[in-house]
């Protein structure tokens, strides 16, 4: 493809304009329950659409670069269970993570452990996982394997996903240059450079039939000036050099049911030369992508209010978390008193005459921030009282707010830096900063799954973890969608009962037809009629 013009051709998950999905019960979100009902869900609402198509008895091995908190066990998981719960003989199998930090590398053996073990403590399939430490080593033969203590053979996979640091890219990081096109050089401060490099070795000595990647949507910010290069043109040109057929998503979080806006890009490849379970000759790679478009818009969903996600007062982990703050005193911090005095008086207010809200200072939180965050916190209650989280982390011109419609709030994209003040408009609640735990569950991590992992960590670490990782329902949607529209290759030679590629297309069309018309028409009967000629079941009306 051209460079530069990448980014037009993401497809973006919008809002449905005349029916609004459906929600997600904030109890399954904390329970973590909300996944395998999402996949059910999405099963119905697919096969509404289209004859699903039975996967032959098949075993997919997939691995992820760059880990971080390895939430696609969950994803992947889910699936597996939904595929038993209809018959498909389908199994999805870890063969390795790849994590350099020690405190995800801990987090990603407990997960593994609490998850993967199967009723009667035997190791399963998924339990034989290497945990590589580096992600630049993984195109060699052998690497440094931290769960088994040496260097083993680098698997296999058909499925490879990745996401990358967005310490380099991200526009909030420090380390951001908008001018620089990291993801064309061999390193980078954040590391997102080494890791590309990693899994682009790894594909190109391995035979890898899908690949999934996620980066920040600053992706595409203008990087090289003369020849109009973005790091999303570098990323795409590079893949499709390794031989796939590419389809760019442009995904927010909060129209997947969760209340956060977080926006994505994920970009999703299929090597036609490598389908071993797949069968390109009567539908395209990149017909089978366009499929997977429309399937996504199926799985949106309306997320509850951000309030409804936060833990209880009585809730041992916020106690926990305020006395660890606590116990390490005031911190020190660079403040700049005619910095501060001049940021008051460019947002049109008096030093001094500014006091911090009623409830703000009569929080033991409150004594926990440095003086700088303290004002921070006083300038943005002045600006902008109303949000219920605000981001204070950085400086008072760099305050991020949740924003509210018809009081239902959205917390702006969690980020692994970020000091989160919380003020609920009930009285009764005091304000206090949010906690990591809290974090992971706004990026839909089925935290209440894994309680021994959550025990041994840190809140901090669970911060960074979701400031880093891939949204849950958003990995499902697509993944789902993706394994819906795949042409399986049929396990015996015996005719095909399968629905057509081409059934499949119309099928899609007419729904698309159908779900941009006005829903209020009593004029169904001719749609009916035809989606029943196309052996499709229509909705019920
Ligand atoms: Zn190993």
């Amino acid at each position: 493809m051209a460079s530069g013009s990448s980014a037009s051709n993401a497809s973006s998950s919008q809002a449905c304009s005349n029916v609004c999905p459906a929600s997600i019960e904030p109890s399954q979100i904390l329970d973590g329950s909300y996944l395998g009902t999402l996949a059910k869900e999405h099963a119905a609402a697919f096969s509404s659409v289209i004859v699903p198509v039975t996967p032959p008895e098949t075993t997919l091995l997939w691995g992820t670069i760059c880990s971080g908190g390895e939430v696609l066990l969950f994803t992947m998981k889910e699936l597996h269970n939904l595929y038993v719960a209809m018959g498909f003989k389908l199994r999805f199998v870890h063969r390795f993570s790849c994590e350099i930090k020690p405190a995800l590398q801990a987090w990603i053996f407990s997960v593994n452990h609490e998850v993967g073990t199967s009723a009667d403590g035997a190791e399963t399939d998924d339990m034989k996982y290497c945990l590589f430490e580096r992600a630049e080593d993984m195109g060699k033969s052998v690497a440094k394997c931290v769960r088994h203590n040496k260097f083993c053979i680098v698997p296999n996979v058909d499925l490879l996903m990745m996401g990358t640091s967005c310490k380099d890219i991200s526009r909030a990081s420090s380390a951001y240059r908008a001018d620089m096109l990291v993801m064309s050089m061999q390193s980078s401060i954040g590391g997102s450079a080494e890791t590309f490099c990693g899994a682009e070795a790894y594909m190109l000595r391995h035979i890898v039939q899908i690949f999934l990647f996620e980066n920040v949507d600053a992706l595409d910010d203008a990087g090289d000036l003369t020849t109009h290069m973005t790091n999303l043109s570098v990323v795409y040109g590079r893949l499709e050099k390794c031989g796939f057929a590419l389809k760019m998503f442009l995904m927010d979080t909060v129209l997947f049911g969760l209340p956060q806006s977080r926006r994505r890009y994920y970009i999703i490849g299929l090597k036609e030369s490598a389908a071993a379970h797949f069968d390109f000759s009567s539908k395209s790679a990149s017909q089978v992508l366009g499929t997977v478009e429309n399937l996504v818009r199926l799985c949106q969903r309306t997320p509850p209010c951000a309030s409804m996600l936060l833990l209880g007062e009585d809730d041992c982990a916020i106690d926990d978390e305020l006395n660890r703050r606590l116990a390490m005193g005031e911190k020190g911090s660079k403040y700049n008193v005619s910095a501060a005095i001049s940021q008051f008086q460019g947002a049109g207010l008096s030093w001094g005459a500014v006091d911090a809200r009623s409830g703000t200072q009569d929080t033991l939180w409150y004594d926990t921030l440095t003086k700088l965050q303290r004002n921070v916190l006083t300038y943005s209650e002045a600006e902008y009282k109303d949000a219920m989280f605000r981001d204070i982390g950085q400086s008072s011109s760099r305050v991020r707010y949740s924003q509210a419609i018809q009081d239902k709030h959205t917390v702006f994209c969690q980020m692994p830096g970020q000091l989160v003040w919380v003020r609920r408009p009930e009285p009764e609640k005091l304000p206090r900063l949010q906690v990591g735990r809290e974090a992971l569950t706004f990026q839909g991590y089925p935290i209440a799954q894994i309680p021994t992992t959550i025990s041994m960590t840190s809140e901090k670490v669970m911060q960074e973890i979701a400031g880093n990782m891939m949204s849950a329902p958003v990995t499902l949607a697509l993944l789902q969608s993706l394994f819906a529209a795949l042409p399986w290759r049929p396990s015996s030679h015996s005719k095909s009962t399968q629905t057509t590629e081409r059934d499949v297309d119309e099928a899609l069309a007419v729904f698309n037809a159908a779900s941009s018309s006005n829903p209020a028409s009593d004029d169904v009967s001719p749609r009916v009629k035809r989606l029943r000629r196309l052996r499709i079941r229509p909705n019920a009306e």
